[in-house]
């Protein structure tokens, strides 16, 4: 009986998305959200929480594979750039906008050099 569903689950996934770090992450945002909703008593609230446990189950059964992957890219960029935020400053270099990476070094005044456009600028890093 339990081998029965399993293939019949198996069937339903064929062509399916299925779990990727960016659903684990959503899931358990569900989690910790259900857990707050002992503290916060609100119908909105219950509604968003619904909304996002439902659209975690949308990206797992979704046909549309090259969308969900690029939204798990995206996810798994913002989680590097997170960790790099502890040890990285990010600045915009005011010459071309491009996006520099400059390690941390607790409060030096530093002279950046942009590596695309050569601008100089001074920051404290
Ligand atoms: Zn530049």
């Amino acid at each position: 009986m339990l081998a029965k569903w399993k293939e019949k689950f198996r069937q339903f996934m064929i062509g399916r998305y299925g779990v990727d770090d960016f659903s684990k992450f959503l899931l358990g945002a569900v989690i910790v959200c259900i857990v707050l909703s002992i503290f916060i008593h609100s119908m909105v609230w219950e509604f968003l929480v619904l909304l996002l446990l439902v659209y975690s189950y949308y990206r797992m059964f979704s046909k549309n594979i090259t969308a969900r992957y690029k939204e798990n890219q995206k996810y798994q960029l913002m989680v590097t750039h997170l960790k790099q935020l502890r040890t990285h400053h990010f600045y915009r270099c005011p010459g071309c906008k491009q996006k520099i990476r400059v390690p941390r070094s607790g409060g030096k005044r530093v002279e950046i050099t942009c590596p695309k456009c050569k601008t100089k600028f001074i920051k404290k890093i």
